[in-house]
């Protein structure tokens, strides 16, 4: 509960059209696309950096807890209030393109632009940002850089990270830091906008982004492969790009995912199969795309694929990604509650961690569909629990399981999503005491006062 003495010092700074605290405003700032709920005490609208400025500078002097916000479409509860506090939302007021630099290929935006919306007027001007999440309707682009959000481009254009050239962010004392230059080449002092990107909120509040453009590749151009067994498929994935072609997505579908599907939509799907892939490649000549195409055709045949279609049509290539956009709700058949984590491992590794999928599996007696970014070695693994009053405890040993051997194959808790509340006691498991010290230090560093966003990334 929010003293009243900063709720009317907070309401005169912004306005009170920008300051909230009564109950309707309170519930819709209080989900993310977590199930949890936490309301917050407050829910504030900054109009401007200086607004930011002044809120964490009071808020800091009075130990007051800030939570940036975005669109709220994150995964693990990082825009989630769950220890009171205030909501500062980005959305209303950040929602500007600043410029677009068709000359140096950059642009310059505000956090609360929307991706999509980033994406089109970008491409209007024949240019291309790369990054695309699943959310890219929904989620804004300070949210992308706060969680390094990743799509199913990221195979060949890499993620949000690759793309962010500078940050103005503001400090919980309200000091204003710029991090990063518009240059290519940039090799002085500590990389800060780095240690920013993926820090989920808990360092900064990022008011400005300059974002890295490229021109747009003019064809594009996608197929299937179906293999009889998943082990078959992952190896011709990792080999297929060893070969020297860069698709642009290599998606997968597991059994069960592919089952799922069809069970709900009856598209024809290889019902049979162990796993599929979908892949797209682009390029600026035909002559790019056919010879990508033929490569990944023979790696694919080379490692048991028995089917391969191309798309020859917009209508074709719309039905090839069906399956794959629709795997995520089409598993809902499997059981009332999904645990979905995004673990990620060298692509060599996929076979590898799969296996383990399936064991595990079979041990806890769970359907665990599986289906992702096999290019870059990204996998949805979803633990369906059909009673979940009674097998939560299960699952989550079962996903804890799961996490363990992602790490011992070298990869990660988590390749989009990151960590939040969600993952938080996970931490450990992927960091030594030393290294989570490191992270603590650095928190302490921006955050002496611990009002920013606290205790999430299990700091
Ligand atoms: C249907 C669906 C599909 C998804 N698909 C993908 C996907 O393909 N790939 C992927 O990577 N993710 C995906 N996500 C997860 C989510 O959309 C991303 O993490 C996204 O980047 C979050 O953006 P947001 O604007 O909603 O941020 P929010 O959820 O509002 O916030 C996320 C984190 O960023 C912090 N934050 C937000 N803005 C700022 C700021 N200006 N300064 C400092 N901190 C800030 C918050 O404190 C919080 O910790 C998906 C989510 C959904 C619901």
């Amino acid at each position: 509960m929010l003293e009243a003495t900063h709720a009317q010092y907070l309401s005169q700074l912004v306005g009170v059209e920008n300051f909230y605290t009564d109950p309707a405003h309170l519930q819709a700032y209080a989900y993310d696309a977590t199930r949890e709920r936490h309301l917050p005490d407050g829910v504030i609208f900054p109009r401007n950096e200086e607004d930011v400025r002044q809120i964490l500078a009071y808020c800091n002097e009075h130990k007051i807890i800030i939570v940036p916000r975005g669109a709220g479409s994150g995964f693990t509860g990082g825009a989630l209030s769950a220890h009171g506090g205030l909501i500062l939302s980005l959305e209303k007021h950040f929602d500007r393109i600043l410029e677009i630099d068709t000359k140096n290929l950059i642009a310059r935006v505000q956090p609360g632009v929307i991706n999509k919306h980033f994406q089109n007027e970008v491409e209007k001007r024949g240019l291309f940002y790369p990054p695309d999440p699943a959310s890219q309707d929904q989620s804004t682009l300070g949210g992308n850089v706060s969680e390094n959000a990743g799509g199913m481009r990221a195979a060949k254009y890499g993620i949000t990270k690759d793309y962010v050239m500078a940050l103005r962010a503001i400090l919980p004392n309200g000091d204003v830091i710029r991090a990063g230059k518009k240059t290519i080449k940039d090799v002085a002092g500590f990389n800060v906008a780095g240690i920013l990107i993926a820090s989920e909120g808990c360092l900064a509040v990022i008011t400005e982004i300059t974002l890295k453009l490229l021109a747009k590749p003019k064809l594009k151009q996608s197929a299937m492969g179906v293999f009889a067994t998943i082990e078959e498929a992952m190896e011709a994935v990792y080999k297929s790009m060893a070969s020297g072609v860069t698709p642009v997505a290599m998606e997968f579908l597991d059994n069960l995912s592919i089952r799922a599907v069809e069970q709900r939509f009856s598209k024809g799907l290889p019902v049979d199969a162990g796993a599929i892939l979908i892949t797209q490649v682009d390029g600026s000549v035909v002559e790019q795309i056919t010879w990508q195409l033929d490569q990944i055709e023979k790696h694919f045949r080379d490692n048991g694929c028995i089917d391969f279609r191309i798309a020859q049509n917009s209508q074709q290539e719309e039905d090839l990604w069906f399956a794959r956009r629709n795997a995520s709700q089409s598993i809902s058949i499997y059981g009332k509650k999904k645990l979905n984590e995004d673990v990620t491992v060298p692509r060599a590794s996929l076979p590898a961690l799969l296996k383990k999928v399936g064991e595990i599996s079979q041990a806890y007696n769970l359907p665990i569909p599986c289906f992702g970014h096999t290019g870059d070695g990204n996998v949805h693994v979803n633990i369906m629990l059909e009673d979940p009053a009674t097998q939560l405890e299960k699952g989550q040993e079962a996903m804890e399981e799961i996490f363990k051997c992602a790490i011992a194959l070298e990869g990660t808790l988590s390749g989009e999503h990151g960590i939040g509340l969600s993952k938080a006691k996970f931490m450990p498991l992927a960091f030594s005491p030393q290294e989570m010290e490191l992270f603590r230090n650095i928190k302490k560093a921006f955050d002496p006062n611990n009002i920013l966003n606290p205790y999430k990334m299990g700091l």
